[in-house]
C-alpha cells in the first residue's frame, strides 16, 4: 500500500523566500512512485506553493481551520480562515486536532469536531491528531486515544458523509514530538498496537471508508524505518525534520515501501 508523509511546517520558516527554497528541495525528488507527500505550511504561504506544487506531485495542507463556512457578506471571525476558503485556493488536506493547539491554544474536543464536520463538508481531506500526553501504559493510551476519537468524530460518518481517503488519523503521542522536554520516538512495536487499536476501534463506525493511520512524534530518516516497515502504519507525520534535509532521505526511505 503507498505510504503518505505528510511535513508539518508549524510556525516555519520565517519568510516566504524560504518557504519557496524548502519546498523546493522536497519538489525536485524523482520517481516518487505512490508515495504521497503532503506539506502543511503556514496560511500566508499556500497560495504560492500551490502554484509551484502544480510543476510536482506534492500535495498542500493548512495546519488549521475554523468550523463555519460563512456565507457572502458574514464571517464575523476576525483574524480565520474557513474551510471553503482553503478549498477555493486549491488546498486538498487540513490538519485538525494538532497537540500543541490542544495545549496551547485551549482547543476542545468541541471544537475540533466542528473543524471537521464544516472541513469535510468543504470537500477538504482531514489529517486529525491524535494522542495521549503521558505513557503511563498501553493499556491507558488506548483508553485516552478512545475517548478522543469519540468526541472528535462525534456524528461523522453517521451525519456528514465522508469520501474514502477523506480522513486519515495521526497517531501523535505527545510526549513523542520532538519539541517537548525529553522526547524520543514512541518504538515501532507499540505505535504498532496503537495503530491497529485506532483501526479496530474505527472500524464499526466508518463502514468500509478504512481510515488510513499514520504515526508522529520524533521521526527521522534514521527511525522511520521501523515505522513504515509494518503495513498498518501508512506513513508518517514529521514535523522538526521536515525543517531540513532529512526530510528528503525520509521520503526516499518511503519509496521502498510504497
Ligand atoms: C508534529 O509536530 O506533528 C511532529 C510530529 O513533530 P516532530 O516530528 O518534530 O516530533
Amino acid at each position: 500500500m503507498p505510504k503518505i508523509i505528510i511535513a508539518n511546517w508549524k510556525m516555519a520558516p520565517p519568510s516566504l523566500q524560504e518557504a519557496k527554497k524548502l519546498f523546493g528541495e522536497t519538489a525536485k525528488i524523482k520517481n516518487l512512485n505512490d508515495t504521497e507527500i503532503v506539506v502543511a505550511a503556514p496560511f500566508i504561504y499556500l497560495e504560492l506553493l500551490i502554484n509551484l506544487s502544480k510543476k510536482s506531485k506534492i500535495k498542500l495542507a493548512a495546519q488549521d481551520v475554523l468550523w463555519e463556512n460563512p456565507p457572502v457578506g458574514g464571517g464575523a471571525y476576525t483574524g480565520e480562515i474557513s474551510p471553503n476558503m482553503l478549498k477555493n485556493l486549491g488546498v486538498e488536506y487540513v490538519i485538525i486536532g494538532h497537540s500543541e493547539r490542544r495545549q496551547n491554544l485551549k482547543e476542545t474536543d468541541e471544537m475540533i469536531n466542528k473543524k471537521i464536520i464544516a472541513s469535510v463538508k468543504a470537500g477538504l481531506k482531514v489529517i486529525l491528531c491524535v494522542g495521549e500526553p503521558k505513557r503511563n501504559s498501553i493499556k491507558q493510551a488506548k483508553n485516552y486515544i478512545k475517548k478522543q476519537l469519540e468526541k472528535d468524530l462525534k456524528g461523522i460518518p453517521n451525519n456528514y458523509k465522508l469520501k474514502t481517503n477523506q480522513l486519515i488519523i495521526a497517531y501523535e503521542p505527545v510526549w513523542a514530538i520532538s519539541t517537548n522536554k525529553n522526547a524520543k520516538p514512541d518504538t515501532p512495536e507499540n505505535a504498532l498496537q496503537m495503530t491497529k487499536f485506532i483501526k479496530n476501534f474505527l472500524k464499526p463506525k466508518t463502514y468500509n471508508l478504512k481510515p488510513k493511520v499514520i504515526y508522529g512524534g520524533s521521526v527521522s530518516s534514521k527511525n522511520i524505518e521501523g515505522f513504515l516497515r509494518h503495513e498498518e502504519i501508512e506513513g508518517a507525520l514529521v514535523g522538526g525534520a521536515s525543517l531540513t534535509s532529512d526530510f528528503v532521505k525520509i521520503i526516499k526511505i518511503a519509496q521502498k515501501y510504497s
